[in-house]
């Protein structure tokens, strides 16, 4: 993979069932894909429920990818893998065996009614941005700044939801 190849980074949630499972299921069917190469995945880490309180602790991980689809094809493909793996879009927010989200697509910015890149509220989110840093602290953003100062703003503001490393 050379020619129109990308950098993204994919934002990964579950928290009903075996929620490891579900997120080592959904990295195998990304990296099963032809035109994508998994370059490397984060930490689970384990977060407080945002939104909807009703729930158990999601785990969250972000993985980098190299990709040829285009950001359309991408949310396509990463769609069509939640449906798969079964998840049910009952309540906004709510419980979910899996939730993926585009973050990142090299320094692109979209905004079209399906697509939103960087994803809106990710850097309102301790667990895309704790992950992330880990993976990719110095990354540069469509915005000029890096993940360790978007962090450090998010910090600042005192409201990060509680997050801590999953051990087993
Ligand atoms: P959610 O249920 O929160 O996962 O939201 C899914 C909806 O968000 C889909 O209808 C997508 O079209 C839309 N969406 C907008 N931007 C993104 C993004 N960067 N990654 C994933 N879904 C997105």
């Amino acid at each position: 993979m050379s020619d129109g190849c990308h950098h993204a980074f994919i934002g990964m949630g579950s928290n009903l069932g075996d929620r490891r499972s579900f997120l080592e299921k959904a990295s195998q069917e990304i990296g099963n894909h032809p035109q994508v190469r998994v370059i490397k995945l984060s930490s689970l880490y384990e977060t407080e429920p945002v939104g909807y309180l009703d729930q158990g602790w999601f785990l969250n991980q972000v993985m980098e990818i190299e990709t040829t689809l285009t950001p359309e094809e991408l949310l396509s493909f990463l769609q069509g893998i939640e449906d798969k793996l079964g998840r049910k879009r009952l309540i906004r927010w709510g419980p979910r065996v899996i939730d993926l989200d585009i973050l990142l697509y090299g320094e692109l910015t979209i905004e079209t009614p399906e697509l939103v890149i960087p994803h809106p509220r990710m850097y309102e989110r301790g667990f895309v941005m704790l992950p992330l840093q880990e993976i990719a602290p110095d990354l540069i953003h469509p915005d000029g700044k890096t993940t360790r100062e978007h962090l450090a703003m998010l910090i600042k503001t005192e409201k990060m939801e509680k997050i801590r490393l999953f051990q087993d």
